[in-house]
């Protein structure tokens, strides 16, 4: 049975787990760093990069503004090539086509090119529970699989994993669902990806069905477009009888001409290369070549509800190359799992409260999930303004919890603050108290407030809270003029 994400714990619970896990925070730090250097320097080869990624972003943003009307263009140019189009409003429905195109043929395995969306919807649970297997071909994906793990990176699945673990994971798994690992399995990375190339290939051979996600579609020409590394991809696309395509409705561009600064961004963003090893386009049904069955599922699961939200739009324009997990300091000691999704790190954090909206403690807990320190922002070849959606985020959750009875500790600090602030005299009452606490402590020998009672204990265990000035800023103009004399 495979691992799924549902009634993982709120992310400051996950993510006090995770930072116990010494493994976890070496596999990540050595990883990131790697993945961070490879993406700078192949990054500072291209002089216009900043523009790049406003060509990037302009396309992205003039493909969500018209959104309605190249979905329907798309779906006219797959549909004139050969493909069958269906409509999906969310994960269930998504899955259900799926499930009844591979019954209706008698399939009872798939291959899989790695897919964020199909793990999005739980595609490989919903198959299995209709006694149909998945298998999934990336390499990274095969050991989150074969481990029954979860997926913590939106590039490599298996970030958490070191080559040890890996060994271990085929060893004692690839026999029991295919080709056994071999005895002499070392943990050498070449090594590991022939065991894989070689449990793979029988499945990619027999498989009459694949499944894909898409990188991008191209409305005008109902081109799909899947970028990767390993080949699998290729071998999914190309190889089985029947080829069905889960796509998100972001993913639409309006033109061919328009995949330039895409197909430029993402390879240098994500995997540090200059051009993607393998680029896979397919345009319907071509007699005598490669699937002869195409079908393309259009899917909504909550995009139109991002797109309706002006702020949180942006996030749609996301290509999946997932640079701001690599240089986010928070990401970098949690670990993806901790975010409780298969969308981890800053995009994560906002794309799973706009998709799925707020008011679960899980989702709510998200936005929160950051320094708010930019590095996302800056790394992000289209340009997508995490802080601001990470704040414009908060807001909606403190504004959902406004009603309620008992308010949060953090809540009633604030209103004592809005209070205070309200009034002159009460501030200055207020600065006079905390002057005269200041002055308190301070005559007993201390300068800091210690560890606060109750839930103020969690700020204070982390932090340190100095005692009050003894004198007020006001206290302090009032007393030398502004300065002025001494
Ligand atoms: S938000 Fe930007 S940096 Fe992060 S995965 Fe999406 S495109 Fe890449």
């Amino acid at each position: 049975m495979s691992a799924t994400f549902v009634g993982m714990p709120a992310f400051p619970s996950a993510a006090r787990t995770a930072l116990g896990n010494t493994q976890l925070r070496h596999n990540l730090a050595h990883a990131t760093g790697v993945i961070r250097a490879k993406r700078a320097a192949v990054v500072g080869e291209v002089e216009n990069w900043e523009e790049l990624r406003l060509a990037g972003a302009a396309v992205k943003e003039r493909a969500l503004r018209s959104l309605d009307a190249h979905l329907v263009q798309l779906e006219e140019s797959l549909t004139a090539r050969g493909a069958v189009v269906h409509w999906a409003r969310d994960a269930a429905e998504a899955n259900r086509i799926v499930v009844d195109l591979a019954r209706a043929r008698e399939i009872d395995e798939v291959v899989k090119v790695k897919s964020m969306v199909t793990q999005e919807i739980g595609l490989n649970e919903a198959l299995e529970a209709s006694g149909i297997a998945a298998w999934e071909t990336d390499l990274a994906e095969l050991i989150v699989q074969l481990g029954g793990d979860l997926p913590s990176h939106i590039l490599v699945p298996a970030i958490h994993r070191n080559r040890a673990e890996i060994r271990e994971i085929f060893t004692r798994r690839m026999g029991e669902v295919g080709r056994p690992a071999p005895d002499d399995l070392t943990d050498e990375p070449a090594v590991l990806a022939g065991a894989a190339r070689e449990h793979l290939r029988e499945k990619f051979l027999r498989a009459r069905m694949a499944v894909s996600g898409a990188n991008f579609a191209v409305a005008d020409s109902g081109t799909l477009v899947v970028v990767e590394s390993e080949g699998n991809g290729r071998m999914c696309l190309t190889l089985p009888e029947v080829l069905v395509s889960i796509v998100g409705i972001e993913k639409v561009v309006p033109t061919w001409a328009e995949l330039d600064p895409l197909l430029r961004l993402l390879p240098r963003s994500s995997t540090g290369e200059r051009m993607n090893p393998y680029t896979s386009t397919w345009t319907g049904v071509v007699p005598d070549d490669g699937p002869q069955e195409v079908h393309v599922v259009l899917l909504d699961n909550g995009r139109t509800r991002a797109l309706g939200d002006p702020t949180g739009r942006q996030a749609l324009r996301c290509i999946r190359c997932s640079a701001c997990l690599n240089v986010c300091p928070v990401y970098e000691r949690t670990g993806g799992h901790a975010y409780g999704s298969v969308y981890p790190g800053p995009i994560g954090a906002i794309l799973n409260p706009l998709l799925r909206g707020t008011g679960d403690p899980q989702t709510d807990s998200l936005p929160y999930a950051s320094t708010l320190c930019g590095a996302c922002f800056e790394a992000c070849p289209v340009r997508i303004d995490i802080p601001e959606v990470l704040v414009h985020l908060r807001a909606e959750v403190v504004d959902a919890h406004r009603a309620d009875r008992l308010p949060k500790p953090e809540a009633l600090a604030f209103r004592g603050a809005a209070w205070a602030f309200g009034h002159a005299q009460r501030l200055d009452r207020t600065e006079w108290l905390s002057s005269l606490a200041g002055r308190l402590l301070r005559r007993r020998g201390r300068t800091s407030l210690g560890r606060l009672p109750g839930p103020g204990a969690a700020w204070t265990d982390a932090r340190d809270l100095p005692a009050p000035p003894t004198e007020t800023f006001r206290a302090w103009w009032r007393r030398t003029d502004g300065g002025e004399r001494p």
